[in-house]
């Protein structure tokens, strides 16, 4: 043992992924997060649908590996003293820390979100209010990207008696090659949802949301518009972008602290050739790995990343994969249908075993 200890804050796809390499060194290394099984957050749509979803315990990604789970939250970090405060009144010096608490759902400045909605992070809470209503009614999701496609087309497929409008202030898959969107808005038509564009939402309330082109009443709202960083690095001091990620260099090392590492969404990394990476699983899971191998010495290179492909669940028998450039622009070919559904299903699934 060097007598280094490493703290790593977060066990999402980065964290966890980082924990478990850096575990495999000399070094001592503890972990805060407060779940005892793996949180497998691309699969929460699949939840509010009420669809069972496997989640391994951390302590068996972690079996064998020098890594110390503390089942806690952090509450405060002194950048000044080098040390991490947890909710159970426990004080931890490191020497080097890895920041990997990820993201949440941003709920905007839109008046009674964060109130009237839900949001994927409630989808159990989300499942029950649908599951338990006394009579089938109107759910509105909000928000055109990946993530509102995903609860849209799972949740219109899963209770076919409510009526699932997914509104977008744009283009819903807007980003998407022309056949990508095309399917994506076939498979949604073919499940009944409804597809609002271009409104833009000004307000929720009980009754359903205010939009610029008028009232959409609805039963239940889903929050799906945006996600934002963890506050927690902002708040504590670390240079961050504008949108609350910790800004890092090449080694992923805090601008203003190089003792603290940062990884996943919580990370503003910028890639030669790419730009600034976008917030996903896609991403975080090789900032872990690659943080583990450079703090257990088996590189020294900067991080190096190219995109492969995007998938998006359209319901359990449908998905669509966007074949997509290194530098995540799209191209025209899409794979969709039982096809598309095999390597959607294959990724989502193998996640957690690629942890280690
Ligand atoms: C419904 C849905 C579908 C998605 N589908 C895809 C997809 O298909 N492909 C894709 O690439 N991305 C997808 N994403 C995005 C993806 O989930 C995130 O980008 C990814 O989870 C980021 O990983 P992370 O490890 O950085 O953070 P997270 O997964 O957010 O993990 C954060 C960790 O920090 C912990 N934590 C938080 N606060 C504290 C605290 N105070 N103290 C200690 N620990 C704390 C949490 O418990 C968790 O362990 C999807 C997201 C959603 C919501």
């Amino acid at each position: 043992m060097t007598g280094k200890h490493i703290v790593v804050i977060g066990a999402g796809y980065a964290g966890l992924s980082a924990a478990a390499g850096i575990g495999r060194g000399q070094d001592r290394v503890t972990l805060i997060a407060p779940e005892q099984r793996f949180h497998h957050r691309v699969r929460q749509h699949e939840i509010a649908a009420g669809h069972r979803v496997a989640r391994p315990d951390v302590a068996h990604v972690l079996r064998g590996r020098r890594v110390t789970h503390l089942a806690t939250r952090v509450t405060e970090l002194d950048l000044a003293a080098r040390k991490v405060a947890t909710e159970d009144g426990g004080r931890l010096a490191y020497d080097t820390l890895v920041y990997a608490l990820g993201s949440r759902t941003a709920w905007g400045t839109v008046p009674g979100a964060a109130e009237h909605a839900y949001s994927a992070e409630r989808a159990e809470e989300l499942r029950r209010r649908i599951a338990g209503a006394p009579a089938p009614g109107t759910v509105a999701v909000v928000g055109g990207g990946a993530t509102g496609i995903e609860l849209a087309t799972e949740l219109a497929e899963a209770y076919p008696a409510w009526q699932v409008r997914l509104v977008a202030a744009g283009r819903v898959g807007g980003w998407l090659s022309e056949r990508g969107r095309a399917h994506v808005l076939k498979v949604l038509g073919r499940l009944g949802a409804r597809v609002d564009e271009e409104r833009r939402v000004v307000a929720v309330t009980a009754e359903g949301l205010e939009t610029d082109g008028g009232p959409i009443p609805a039963d239940v709202v889903v929050w799906a518009a945006s996600l934002e960083a963890h506050p927690l690095a902002a708040e504590a001091g670390l240079a961050v972008a504008e949108d609350g990620r910790a800004l890092v260099d090449g080694h992923l090392r805090s601008l203003s602290h190089p003792e603290v590492h940062v990884v996943g969404d919580a990370a503003a990394v910028e890639v030669p050739g790419i730009g600034r990476l976008r917030m996903a699983c896609a991403t975080a899971m090789p900032q872990g790995r690659y943080l583990a191998k450079l703090l257990t010495g088996r590189t020294a290179e900067p991080f190096a990343f190219r995109y492969a492909l995007q998938c998006i669940s359209l319901g359990r028998g449908e998905a669509l994969v966007q074949l997509i450039h290194p530098d995540d622009s799209v191209r025209p070919r899409v794979v969709t249908g039982a096809l598309g559904r095999l390597v959607k299903a294959g990724i989502v699934k193998g996640l957690p075993l690629s942890l280690r």
